[in-house]
C-alpha cells in the first residue's frame, strides 16, 4: 500500500518496525566490562546473572490500515519467568508475564522507562507481544486507540534518519 509521506514527501511502501537491539541497562555497564557481565542474544539479555530481559514487539494499530506498527522493545522479567520462556520459547502455553519496559523511546514524553507491561507469548517462532498497562501515557494510549499512518512514518523518520 503506497503512501505519500507528510514528513519527506516521498512515496513509501511497507512500514518498517523500529527495533532496539539491546535493553537500555546494557548501556549502563562500562564498555570494558560488558563481555564479562552481559549475555546478549537477539531475544534475551542477562546482566550479572541477576537482571533478566526479553525482547518483544509492542504493536500499535494503524487507523484505517491493515497492518500494525511494531516497536521491538525490551522488558525485564523475573528470573523464574525468564527461564520458563528460555525453556519453552515456542510455547503459547506460558505467560502472560509482568515486566518493566526497559527501552526509553525518546519520541515519547514523558519517559517510557519502566512503564508496566505484560508479555504475551503467541508461540511458534513469533516474538513475545508486549502490552502496556492501560494507563494515560501517550504510548499506552496509542497502543489502545491506534495511531495515524502519518504519525507512524513520523516516528520511523525520527529513528531512522540521521542524526538520531
Ligand atoms: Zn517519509
Amino acid at each position: 500500500m503506497t503512501y505519500r509521506c507528510s514528513v519527506c514527501e516521498e512515496l513509501h511502501d511497507d512500514l518498517p518496525d523500529i527495533c532496539f537491539d539491546k535493553p537500555d541497562p546494557w548501556w549502563g555497564i562500562p564498555a570494558e566490562e560488558r563481555d564479562a557481565r552481559i549475555e546478549l542474544t537477539a531475544d534475551t539479555c542477562i546482566i550479572d546473572e541477576e537482571e533478566y530481559f526479553i525482547r518483544g514487539v509492542l504493536e500499535i494499530p494503524i487507523l484505517g490500515y491493515p497492518e500494525s506498527f511494531g516497536f521491538g522493545v525490551w522488558v525485564s522479567q523475573k528470573r523464574e519467568n525468564f527461564y520458563t520462556y528460555l525453556k519453552h520459547p515456542d510455547s503459547a502455553a506460558i505467560g502472560p508475564f509482568f515486566g518493566w519496559l526497559c527501552t526509553e523511546m525518546s519520541f515519547y514524553e514523558p519517559s517510557t522507562w519502566l512503564l508496566k507491561t505484560e508479555a504475551y507469548f503467541p508461540g511458534g517462532s513469533e516474538r513475545p507481544r508486549i502490552r502496556l498497562e492501560p494507563n494515560g501515557h501517550p504510548l499506552a494510549l496509542d497502543q489502545r486507540q491506534g495511531m495515524t499512518l502519518a504519525k507512524a512514518w513520523e516516528i520511523v523518520h525520527y529513528y531512522l534518519d540521521p542524526p538520531h
